[in-house]
């Protein structure tokens, strides 16, 4: 509490930001403690929180966890996620559809850790406008092959976009000073930027 934090977004900033912990952060992150409290403690060989990951084989899926448990048998894991904003984020939709975060984040768990069979996946969202602060869903290694399958393809599609794309002349150049643009959102170079940057 009270401590001066930077933070850093590669994707939407170029300079660091500087956020003091304020009672409401601390309070946030205990409800998700909470959450960590309830399990099983005789039930677990790691756990891990902030843990950087990179697919072996599928470029660009990359990502940082908040909170990985795997269980003592190493079959079943425990993926849960902090959202701070007060925006409701699903962990599945009505449909049955898993988030695709989570989705991508337990793919790269199922990739590190081959034994795993098994996920149970959540949002903690302590400040979300609903009662429900806690929203998971099941999935299994069907569920992971077909995702992965599923990026691929995207892959695939996306790279037909970077080589197809025409070439952006010189007077779009893209750099710090793209922060404060408000064309940022429909500007080719950013576009071709971000599909280079996750399949180039
Ligand atoms: S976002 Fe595009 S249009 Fe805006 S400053 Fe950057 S390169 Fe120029």
């Amino acid at each position: 509490m009270g401590k001066t934090v930077e933070v850093y977004d590669e994707d939407q900033m170029t300079f660091p930001l500087y956020i003091k912990v304020n009672p409401e952060m601390v309070e946030a992150l205990e409800v998700f403690l909470g959450h960590l409290d309830i399990l099983d403690p005789d039930n677990v060989s790691e756990e891990h929180s902030e843990l950087s990951m990179e697919h072996s084989s599928l470029d660009g899926l990359r990502g940082t966890a908040d909170y990985v448990r795997i269980s003592a048998d190493g079959s079943h894991l425990w993926l849960y996620d902090l959202k701070y904003g007060k925006g409701i984020v699903q962990a599945q939709n009505r449909a049955g559809e898993v988030n695709t975060q989570l989705l991508s984040y337990a793919s790269l768990l199922f990739d590190k850790f081959p034994k795993l069979e098994t996920a149970e996946v959540a949002i903690i969202q302590p400040r979300g406008a609903t009662k429900k602060k806690f929203r998971s869903a099941r999935i299994d290694r069907s569920d992971i092959d077909t995702h992965v399958s599923n990026c691929r393809r995207a892959q695939a599609s996306a790279l037909n976009v970077v080589n197809l794309v025409e070439p952006i002349g010189d007077h779009l150049k893209t750099g710090s000073h793209c922060f404060f643009c408000r064309a940022k959102n429909i500007c080719p170079a950013q576009q071709k930027e971000a599909a280079e940057k996750l399949f180039g």
